[in-house]
Formats: C-alpha cells, structure tokens, sequence
C-alpha cells in the first residue's frame, strides 16, 4: 500500500478490501480453518505455506489489525495478544530463559512489575530496575554478561516519567541487547519509539487504541533492526534451530524483520495460547480508526485539567508531562512535541484521606480501574493497581500514597473541570 501519513493508516493499513469485499474487517469467529489434503496442512505445521489452521496461533481478523499497528509504529511484523500483560511477557519471554537477565525502568507500571519481580522471576529470569533518569554510566552498571534486554514505558504509568529513549536505545546498544518499549500511554500518534533507536514496541491496546473500555487487548511490534545473529549466542532461539518446531532457524527463514514475531507466535502462542478473541480484534480496530482523532483531544482536554488543578488552593502538586514548568517537560517535548496522554496525576489536601473525599464527590468522573479510555476516570493507585507494592516500591516507582491519577476523557473539557472543583469543594 501507498506510503500515507499515520491517520491515514488508522483507518487503511493492515486490510484492503478486494472486489466487492467488505469495507470492514471480516471477524472470521472460527477456531479452525479446512483444508482439502491433510499434506497442505503438514506444510503449514511446518512453516512451508502460510495460512490459517487453528486460532490459538493465528486469525485473520486479528492478523489484520496487527497489521495495522505494525503500520503505525513503523515496524516490520506485529502480533496481537489478550491482554497487555501477555504482551509483556511475551515480549521478554520470547528472548530470555531460565538464567537470563534484563534491565527495567523502576517506574513501569505495577502490574508489569509484579510480573518480572515476583513471577518471573520464579522462572529464573532476574530483573534490575534502574532509576529512568539514572546517567548513563549508571545503566551501564546495571549490565551483566547475561543480560538479554532493557525494557522502559513512553510515559510512565502513573508516575508520568518520559523516559529518555535514546539514552536507554545507547545503553541497550552499546551491550547488544534490544530495547523494548511499552508505548501504551503515548501512542503511536504522539510517540513512535521505534524512531528513537527502540527495538520492539508493546502496547496495552485496552487503553487509548480500543478507546473506549470494551477488549482487554495487547500487541507487540517488531521494528526488524536489531541483529539477532550479531548476537547470536545470546539469541540461541532465533539463531538455530528449534527442535520443537521442526528443526526450522528462524533469523534463516523469515529474516530479522519477521524471526522475532513469528517466533513468538509459533512457540509463546502455541503453548500459552494468550490469543485475542477475533471479536476483540474487530472492536479493537474500530478504536484505531479514530485513535488520531481522540489522542489530541485527551491532551487538550487534560492540559486544561492539570493547569486547572495546578491553580487550585486544595492541590498540592501536579504531574503532567505536557504542562509548561513540569519536570518532564523538556523530555516530553523532545519526544512527543504534538501531545503526551491524557492522564494527570496531582495530590489533593489531606493525603490518602483527602484523595478519597474529593474521588467520592465527583459526578462525571467515574471510580475505576482503568485508564485512558473516552470517558474521564480516576483512580488511587496506592490502594488498587499498585496495591501489592511495599511503600519503598511505591517511592522508586514514582506513586505516592497520595497520588489520584486523573484519567481525562474527551467530554466537554469545561463539563470536566467543573466537576473538579465542586468535589474539592468537599475537601
Ligand atoms: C494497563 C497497562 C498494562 C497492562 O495491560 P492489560 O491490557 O491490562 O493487561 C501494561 N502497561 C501499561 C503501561 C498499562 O497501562
């Protein structure tokens, strides 16, 4: 397809309908797929043809909007996963065994944490989590001979640290391990990591690219640069041959643009099976048709709820990396000049007791545990989402006790803040 611009590409890339075909994505709602000779489906098995045979591994629908994200980040092969935290594990997984080592920004969200501190690392796989604004010295510190990757969010969530992809692509580089990036928070609209010296990108597709609170849904994104056979004692996985897939090398077969993501689904999917349901994939591709239209409306909408707040007598501090004077200002603009995300975090007079008053006397604003999606939501991480964490887990990951993070929709923006100042009313 033509070279276009990005939201052109939210709504064409991944699916071109042919002659009298429909205009929309096809949900093929189907487990398995037929086949006329029982040899046609050996070739499958063992990579020779491509084509469908079971949905665990591969669907059309999904296929396609994969496709479509692979277009907006500009990468080379993409996958979609159920649920962003698939994604992640995947991502890591997919290049690192029992043994191995990978370097994290401490900031990452809690759940993705959780999920390298204590279960991954059940697997053998130890993780050190460095300060993001650490020098690069410090990073190169945090190296070791089996360290098989450095992974980092955009935009921190919630903590809202942008973190310096460059400086994190140099250190990563510079001991021929990838980058990987969660790119959730920023999109591909504001952010596309990739462009930055990034390797692989994840998302959590539940946030702003479904958009509007239907399908958990994940994706990863291969940027096909990093050499896998440059480093290929370290990649044992792409760079010979797997014996539980027929012998087949995967650098060899499909090139360092294709080996990672086909990897990962022939191997991780096969045997975890963390695959979306086809209807998801539709639901998920209707929200990237519009995902150019919403990301500038959250910034605008949550630039004025964080310069609303930060004038307030009853606020005690604000994050937002698009505010002129915040901390990550100078990150943000150099990132993502157009706009970050639509959360805001501040802390409101009285702490955790303060917090939960004005979150109880909101009116439009909803209590859940979600965030970025159309319609504006808050939350208190310290006693949700990051629940699990001691209070010196919560400090180096950037939430404190008091933090609201402040999920800005793209409702009225006056509606919004209006409803803001008659809960802090209450305060
Ligand atoms: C929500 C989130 C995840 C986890 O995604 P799920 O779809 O909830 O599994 C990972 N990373 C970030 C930045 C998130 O916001």
């Amino acid at each position: 397809m033509a070279d276009y611009q990005r939201g052109t590409d939210c709504l064409h890339a991944g699916y071109r309908p042919g002659n009298g075909e429909p205009r929309n994505i096809p949900i093929i709602q189907s487990t398995t797929f037929r086949y006329e000779s029982s040899a046609h489906m050996g070739a499958l098995f063992d990579l020779e043809a491509s084509g469908y045979f079971y949905t665990r591994l591969q669907n059309p629908t999904s296929d396609h909007v994969a496709a479509k994200i692979a277009a907006l980040e500009g990468g080379t092969a993409a996958m979609l996963t159920s649920s962003g935290q698939a994604a992640s594990f995947f991502a890591i997984f997919n290049i690192c065994s029992a043994g191995d080592h990978v370097v994290a920004a401490s900031t990452i969200y809690g759940g993705t944490f959780n999920l390298f501190a204590v279960t991954m690392k059940r697997m053998g796989i130890s993780f050190t989590f460095v300060d993001p604004d650490a020098s690069l010295e410090e990073l190169h510190a945090a190296f070791r001979p089996e360290t098989r990757a450095v992974f980092g969010e955009t935009i921190a969530n919630p903590a809202l640290v942008v973190l310096d992809i460059e400086k994190f692509a140099k250190a990563a580089h510079d001991h021929g391990v990838p980058l990987i990036i969660d790119n959730t928070f920023a999109t591909p609209i504001n952010c596309r990591p990739l462009e930055w010296g990034a390797d692989i990108v994840i998302h959590s597709t539940t946030k702003y690219m479904d958009g509007h609170a239907n399908s958990v849904g994940g994706a990863i994104v291969d940027g096909g640069k990093f050499d896998w056979n440059r480093y290929a004692d370290k990649y044992p996985g792409l760079t010979t041959p797997d014996a539980s897939y027929h012998g087949v090398t995967y650098t060899e077969r499909f090139g360092l643009g294709g080996a990672y993501i086909t990897k990962a689904v022939v191997q991780l999917m096969r045997d975890f099976g963390c695959s979306p349901a086809p209807m998801n994939s539709y639901l998920l591709n209707v929200g990237l048709e519009t995902l150019h239209l919403r990301m500038p409306r959250h910034c605008d909408n949550a630039r004025r709820v964080a310069e609303f707040v930060k004038g307030h007598p009853k606020i005690t501090w604000v994050n937002y990396p698009g505010l002129a004077g915040d901390n990550q200002y100078d990150k943000a603009q150099k990132y993502m000049p157009t706009g970050t995300c639509g959360v805001v975090t501040f802390g409101v007079q009285g702490g955790r007791a303060g917090a939960e008053t004005f979150m109880g006397g909101l009116k439009l604003a909803s209590i859940a545990t979600h965030v970025a999606d159309a319609k504006t939501c808050v939350l208190h991480p310290a006693s949700a989402t990051h629940r699990q964490l001691s209070d010196s887990e919560l400090v180096a990951s950037g939430v404190s006790p008091d933090l609201v993070r402040f999920s800005v929709g793209i409702e009225d923006p006056q509606d919004i803040i209006a409803d803001i100042e008659q809960a802090l009313k209450e305060v």
